[in-house]
């Protein structure tokens, strides 16, 4: 089995359970609705595992949409979340909890029935056994005990089991995991994915976790006089992490039947270990640094004692145990809690739904101020300035791989500019490099960053700068255009109301054979401040006339020298003038990691005519000027708009005097900041 589809994989519990999967080599087909879930949730899990995640807003109740899913993808086994969950929520619409669930999964079934698909791990709960302290010698509670669920959300969960069981029935070739889980809790460790309840939560820890960030006054603890260690309630907590590994055990086993074999059989996903409310309190409280403002309040209606689970089969069985403690849950779910208040929601941010085609397109809307960044290249796609589009851009997102396509936009690296005869020397080795213009190697070659996929971005929010971070990642390996060493690059873009500020960062995998590469990164937007069909009316003022001279073939020869005209800081019409030139702002060539320089102002451009201006501040020490003579693409022509590619040296990675600007090394960081800020 290496193809999963997964339904319901932007949620919860599915989100962890992808990239577990992905971590185990799988190919994953994630299908959710998003009525409870965010897209952010698969753009943070392609981010955290750098693998891309094929994803598909469809109901499951659309069987004909699933059907094409299931027409383009040869699917081995289906892992079935999706379904709606709030026990509360489903007593008040119980027929939507019905159509939704009952209706979702036979939808599902049929259409794998029809693509000969025969192999599913259903989410089922301990709800469906009800109370079972009604019985004697039930708890901790084994897969035996009778079921009774007691609201109509258990009861969805019953009835999908059954049906399943009725399948096998018809035909026993089936493979069905039916997984019954206790109480899953925790976030993942890097804190970018968690549970984002929506209104009150319905649950102990993130009613807790709301409690601690001030959204929640306190927690309201049902009854204090159980028959427990401190009077509250006893459940089985299990890490969402561990709930997760659960579900590739129950893949293998399944995967391991005999041939033919099938089989439809339930498992208890816990821990075996029942902890009480205030325990839990306690445990979450240490987490946070401080205690909660509780009170105690009566008993609930429907609760009981304890509902622990018999986790035998499982850990027998699938061979797997949850190995995370109720500590390592609430420590988790504190730094997710921390690091997103707001669960995936942030401020100004959207995802849009102009998709160009499968893929999204990231959107900050301020009140005048609009910026949209795709993931191929971490491209801006669009700058607006009071409603003045900016930047050149292409309405779809496959225009971005023609071959004329001047760079519009997007990230270039690993090594920005030209690299005479395609060739690079570090240490003593030769490297070659991809040649894509003549001899020479342009903007990191054929396959340069501007056509990767960058994983992302994950979204945050500074509320003081009022600024909205969108941070992509790029893994580049080794051998890639003749680069050597994996190289890890995030690209963030701080965006306010008037300005966006990019930030790179590089660094070699720890994994990385290759211990040095080379990186020069810079971002090829063209920028255009009327709406002119060129950029001759508009005047420009640089902070520098010291240029890398070139040849006649545009290739640095290593000298730096002074133009006399323009004159430094002397606003100038940019008329007929036409640039193509490396600016140095600085002597620095030490710095690889310039973001702890102070930035420079590298030019300012404006037009009269619409009154926008532009200022480039940078901590690089230099950037390409040019003013955009060659474009020849649909919609734009020579001139069209011009780019400022901040970036190192022009030749910083062909001599050696210059080298130390580009060269990296495992253990150091290269990174480089630059602000364009419009008013
Ligand atoms: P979740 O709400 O975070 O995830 C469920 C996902 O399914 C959501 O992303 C939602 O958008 C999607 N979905 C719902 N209906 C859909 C439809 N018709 N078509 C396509 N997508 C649809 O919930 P979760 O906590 O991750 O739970 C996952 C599964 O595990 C659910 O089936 C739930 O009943 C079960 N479960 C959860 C818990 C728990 O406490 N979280 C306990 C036991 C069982």
């Amino acid at each position: 089995m290496t193809t999963i589809l997964v339904t319901g994989g932007a949620g919860y519990i599915g989100s962890h359970t992808v990239i577990e999967l992905i971590n185990s080599g799988f190919r994953v087909i994630v299908v959710d609705n998003l009525v409870n879930a965010s897209y952010d949730s698969i753009s943070r899990v392609e981010y955290i595992v750098k693998k891309k995640v094929i994803f598909y807003e469809i109901d499951l109740r659309d069987s004909e949409k699933l059907s094409k899913v299931f027409d383009k993808y040869k699917i081995d086994a289906v892992i079935h979340f999706a379904g709606l969950k709030a026990v509360g929520e489903s007593t008040k619409i119980p027929l939507e909890y019905f159509d939704n669930n009952v209706g979702g999964t036979i939808s599902l079934l049929k259409v794998m029935k029809q693509h000969d698909v025969k192999n599913i791990v259903f989410s089922s709960s301990a709800t469906v056994y009800g109370d079972a302290t009604r019985f004697k010698d039930m708890i901790p509670i084994p897969e035996k005990c009778p079921t009774g669920p007691t609201n109509p959300y258990g009861h969805t969960k019953l009835v999908i089991e059954g049906i399943m069981r009725d399948i096998y029935a018809s035909d026993n070739k089936w493979r069905i995991a039916l997984l019954r889980y206790f109480n899953p809790i925790g976030a993942h460790q890097s804190g970018l994915i968690g549970e984002d309840p929506t209104g009150i939560p319905n649950n102990l820890l993130p009613f807790l976790a709301q409690v601690a960030i001030g959204r929640r006054q306190k927690l309201n603890v049902f009854g204090n006089d159980y028959d427990s260690h401190d009077g509250t309630p006893i459940r089985d907590y299990i890490h969402v992490v561990d709930l997760a590994k659960g579900h590739i055990a129950a893949l293998s086993y399944l995967a391991n039947l005999k041939p033919k074999e099938g089989i439809c059989r339930e498992w208890n996903l816990g821990t075996g270990k029942g902890s009480t409310v205030f325990d839990i309190y306690h445990s979450f409280c240490k987490a946070v640094g401080h205690d909660l403002p509780y009170e105690i309040v009566g008993r609930r209606s429907g609760d009981v004692l304890n509902l622990t689970a018999c986790v035998t089969r499982a850990n027998e069985e699938l061979k797997w145990k949850a190995k995370l403690t109720v500590d390592d849950a609430c420590r988790d779910l504190w730094n997710w809690t921390t690091k997103n208040p707001q669960g995936f929601a942030t401020p100004h941010y959207h995802i849009a739904d102009h998709l160009y085609g499968e893929q999204r397109i990231h959107d900050v809307i301020f009140e005048n101020f609009k910026f949209s960044v795709a993931n191929v290249g971490a491209t801006i796609v669009d700058v607006e300035v009071n409603g003045h589009p900016v930047v050149c851009n292409f309405q779809r997102l496959s225009d971005y791989a023609a071959k004329e396509n001047p760079y519009f936009g997007a990230t270039i690296g690993r090594v920005a500019n030209r690299l005479p005869g395609a060739k690079i020397v570090i240490e003593g080795h030769t490297y070659d490099i991809d040649a894509n213009e003549g001899k020479n190697s342009l903007h990191g070659g054929s396959h340069g960053f501007n056509s990767k996929y960058f994983f992302g971005p994950v979204t945050s929010y500074d509320s003081k700068a009022e600024a909205v971070i969108l941070k992509f990642v790029d893994f580049d390996s080794d051998g890639s255009n003749g680069y050597p060493g994996d190289l890890n690059t995030y690209v963030s873009y701080i965006v306010t109301p008037h300005s966006y500020k990019i930030e790179y960062e590089s660094s070699l995998d720890s994994s990385s054979k290759s211990p040095v590469t080379v990186v020069n990164l810079t971002n090829h937007s063209y920028f255009h401040l009327s709406d002119e069909s060129n950029i001759n009316e508009t005047d420009f003022k640089l902070y520098t006339n010291k240029c890398i001279d070139t040849d006649t073939s545009l290739l640095p020869t290593g000298t730096i020298s002074k133009l006399t005209q323009p004159k430094v800081m002397e606003k100038f019409r940019l008329g007929s003038n036409a640039f193509d030139n490396c600016f140095v702002l600085s002597d620095d060539v030490e710095s690889l990691d310039t973001r702890k320089l102070k930035a420079k102002k590298a030019l300012e451009v404006s037009n009269s005519k619409s009154n926008l201006q532009l200022k480039v501040y940078t901590t690089e020490p230099a950037f390409q000027l040019y003013t955009g003579d060659e474009i020849a693409v649909k919609n734009y022509g020579k001139r069209s708009g011009f780019a400022v590619e901040t970036s190192r040296f022009l030749g910083a990675a062909t001599f050696e005097k210059w080298q130390r600007q580009v060269i990296l090394h495992k253990g150091d960081l290269y990174g480089a900041s630059t602000t364009y800020v419009f008013s």
